[in-house]
């Protein structure tokens, strides 16, 4: 919902145009439900994405795309950037002394050679060297994937690809030049840059990282992947503009909250 708000806002006020991706990359997570409710929830706020392709049935999904990451990743291998990983997340975790959270990738099978073969993940080389970009709210900032992720993990062990893959292939694909998203994946930033740099591409998008909502308890309230808040507040008779309001001001994006329509969100954004 927040991210909804940030996201068509920003766009708006910059003439830019929304496009919708189906980040289904993890078979197991995806449900059709999801989809469609997420999407209900958009059209009823008013927030209708551009599907990418121009056709009202084609939009980017990743579960579609097995061919466009596949040949990605013969380029990177081609390189010689990729290599197979045996190591699963708990060796990973016993070697590093972590457990939860993110890990960073030792290098273990980094020069073993073992054979990309069913069952082994696959991982791109990531040297050292930092990467500076400017967010759109945050500023200047400076990562070092090398010492956040090392090497990063293309396709899992199961087969699947990763989210990091997935996107920063998607991105560079798509060529899309803003991408405005949660806190949350502010350290995912770099090591995407690099990798969209390895695919081949020569300026990186211009990211936004905007705030999470948090409960009192430190839960997450608004995931900018699913939100049923927005049914909650619907059920109890709000309107589409009474919801934008509502978020709006939550996000600090307004002092209180007053109905906006989604029209007029690029308002919110076009003073900052
Ligand atoms: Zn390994």
């Amino acid at each position: 919902m927040v991210n909804a708000i940030y996201t068509w806002g920003i766009a708006r006020a910059l003439g830019g145009t929304v496009l919708l991706r189906i980040e289904d990359h993890d078979r197991e997570r995806s449900r059709p439900e999801y989809e469609r409710e997420i999407l209900a929830d958009l059209a009823w706020l008013g927030l209708q994405p551009r599907e990418h392709g121009g056709t009202s049935s084609a939009c980017a999904r990743q579960s579609d795309r097995e061919s466009v990451y596949a040949e990605a990743l013969a380029r990177l291998q081609r390189r010689g950037l990729v290599y197979a990983c045996a190591c699963s997340r708990k060796e990973i975790g016993q070697l590093t002394g972590e457990t939860a959270g993110e890990l960073c990738y030792p290098g273990t099978c980094r020069d073993r050679g073992l054979p990309c073969e069913a069952g082994s993940g696959l991982r791109l080389r990531v040297d050292a060297g930092l990467e500076r970009f400017d967010d759109g709210l945050l500023g200047a900032q400076v990562q070092e994937p090398a010492s956040q992720s090392g090497d990063l993990l293309i396709r899992d062990r199961v087969g699947q690809w990763t989210y990091q893959f997935a996107v920063t292939v998607d991105d560079t694909d798509q060529q899309i030049d803003l991408v405005i998203r949660g806190e949350d994946l502010l350290a995912s930033t770099g090591r995407q840059i690099r990798l969209a740099r390895l695919l081949g591409r020569t300026r990186p998008p211009v990211y936004v990282h905007h705030p999470l909502l948090y409960a009192s308890t430190g839960v997450k309230l608004s995931k900018s992947n699913r939100d049923t808040g927005i049914r909650e507040l619907r059920a109890r008779g709000l309107s589409p503009n009474d919801v934008l309001g509502l978020a709006a001001s939550r996000a600090g994006l307004m002092e209180r909250p007053c109905p906006v329509s989604s029209e007029k969100l690029a308002g919110l954004f076009a003073a900052r």
